[in-house]
């Protein structure tokens, strides 16, 4: 086993520095009001940096940088901005440990996930868009021999962007990449709970691209993300978070007519139809692994499988399949590269899972494993630490009803695919799927019938680039990745000429 070393340790691979300001205009820029905030690591709990609490001051300069910029920006060639995207993604490739540290140092997530995802998914996806863009192209109706209407695609302009804590640096690729392919300049405030690697990311990247193109405000919600995302100077707000913030998002946005992309919670159905178990070979195995992908990054991830749904047959085997493999999980030191769960990204966090804990004991479900906080000892005592639980209880509990956004798992089981459908469906929320079955049929009809933006089936917590991703029902409005994802940054113009000399 090997750990990476601390940020700020001698053999360390980054060195975060003690205060960050604003980004504005290419370069760093003290919040007006003077105000700072303590940022701790989830690792141990202890304050590695301090940030610049960001108020509608700031916003406004921000908008004037962006607002500066996006002219020039905006008239640059797709291959130009192809260009400037792959660059990034070089820039990253080549600093990927660093970044991996400096984002599990932030956020708490093990190095072994961002080391082989969070940064190469990042990575592939300045690359991907690098590629649509140059492919994007107009079109033109010949109305009648002599009238034409020509299709181009323009930038919004300025826009606003606002991403939460789970996966701070890819979702801020997830926006970036999109929105900079298109030709738009931005103002991101990041999440408060992980506000510092974005700033190595930004001390790696910005010579790549002209001042004022991309801009970032820290801050909390109220006090800077509101100001930025109801601001009559930004042509679209894409936000990640939770629904209820979602629904203030647009109702700011509601203000200014301007359009809005949703990323919001979810409460992700994970269905193990029976002819799973029919054999215990490399698919059932690929099947239990599925199952324990809610606690993937602590449980922090909108698509977590958090409600698993067993058929009766083999519920009991299956389950207890299952509880086996889930206390294999090993818990641990994030920089270890063995250790395959973290810490929660914040107090505020651990706190919620662990009321979840009772609320669950409370409603009578039952705690097959785990259900606790994890003290790993000596320096990590301090850090937000919780063992992969599942609760096997009844989809009206709340703890099968609302995100709970940690390492649990509610399992229920059901009797056959209607009942397992209607299981499913029973939620406000319809982001992500997962549908296991070796029967093709069952499987696709299963990935249709479930309310979801994204249903994987007999895999899980895949991201590839070019697959659409987003909600349906409260889990969202618009879709992130893939190249429709241009027709959310972008806006038609459509010319409409004639080609004749008279009146005819
Ligand atoms: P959150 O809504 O509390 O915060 C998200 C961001 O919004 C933060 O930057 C925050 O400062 C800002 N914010 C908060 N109040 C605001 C306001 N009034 N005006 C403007 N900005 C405001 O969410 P969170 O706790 O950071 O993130 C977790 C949530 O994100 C979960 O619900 C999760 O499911 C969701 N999520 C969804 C996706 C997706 O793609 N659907 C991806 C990741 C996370």
């Amino acid at each position: 086993m090997a750990r990476y070393a601390a940020p700020g340790q001698p053999e360390g691979l980054v060195r975060y520095r003690d205060r960050y300001d604003h980004f504005i205009g290419g370069e760093y820029v003290p919040p007006a009001k003077g105000g700072y905030f303590a940022n701790p690591t989830p690792v141990t709990g202890a304050v590695f940096t301090e940030i610049a609490r960001g108020t509608a001051e700031d916003v406004e300069r921000a908008l004037d940088a962006a607002h500066g910029a996006a002219p020039a920006w905006g008239r640059t060639s797709p291959a130009e901005r192809a260009l400037v995207l792959h660059r990034i993604a070089d820039r990253i490739e080549a600093n990927l440990e660093a970044l991996a540290v400096a984002e599990t140092w932030d956020n708490g997530k093990p190095i072994r996930e961002t080391l082989a995802a969070d940064l190469p998914l990042a990575v592939d996806h300045f690359r991907y868009f690098a590629g649509v863009i140059r492919a994007r192209e107009g079109g033109i109706s010949q109305i009648s021999d002599d009238l034409v209407a020509y299709h181009f695609h323009e930038p919004l302009g300025v826009v606003a962007q606002i991403i939460p804590w789970n996966f701070p640096l890819l979702m801020a690729t997830w926006k970036l990449a999109p929105a900079l392919a298109a030709g738009n300049a931005v103002v991101l405030k990041p999440a408060e709970q992980t506000p510092a690697s974005i700033h190595v990311l930004l001390d790696l990247i910005a010579d790549l691209l002209p001042p004022g193109v991309l801009n970032v405000v820290n801050g909390f919600g109220v006090e800077a993300g509101k100001p930025l995302a109801s601001s009559p100077r930004v042509a679209k707000v894409a936000f990640t978070g939770e629904t209820t913030t979602g629904r203030l998002i647009m109702q700011y946005a509601s203000e200014n007519i301007i359009p809005v992309t949703l990323e919001l919670g979810g409460k992700s159905p994970n269905l193990f139809f029976a002819d799973v178990a029919a054999q215990r070979d490399a698919f059932y195995d690929k099947a239990l692994e599925g199952f324990t992908m809610f606690a993937l990054n602590q449980g922090e991830v909108c698509t977590c499988p958090s409600r698993a749904l067993i058929q009766s047959t083999i519920y009991d085997d299956f389950l207890a399949d299952a509880t086996t493999r889930t206390e294999a999980v090993r818990q641990g030191h994030p920089l270890d590269t063995e250790t395959m769960i973290g810490a929660q990204a914040s107090n505020d966090q651990l706190e919620k899972i662990l009321a979840y804990l009772d609320i669950g004991r409370r409603e009578g479900a039952r705690v097959v494993t785990g259900g606790e906080r994890a003290d790993l000892g000596g320096e990590l005592s301090g850090g937000y630490y919780v063992t992969p639980t599942i609760f096997e209880g009844d989809n009206k509990m709340r703890i099968f009803q609302e995100e709970i956004f940690g390492p649990v798992v509610a399992v229920t089981r059901f009797a056959d695919y209607d009942d397992a459908i209607k299981t499913a469906n029973d939620t406000l929320y319809g982001l992500g799927a997962g549908v296991w079955a070796r029967d093709g049929r069952t499987a696709y009809r299963a990935g249709r019938d479930i309310q979801a933006g994204r249903v994987w089936v007999n895999n899980y917590h895949a991201y590839p680039a070019a697959a659409a991703f987003g909600g349906y029902k409260q889990s969202g409005i618009g879709r992130e990745n893939h190249r429709m994802m241009l027709d959310h940054y972008q806006q038609t113009k459509n010319l409409l000429v004639s080609y004749t000399e008279n009146a005819q």
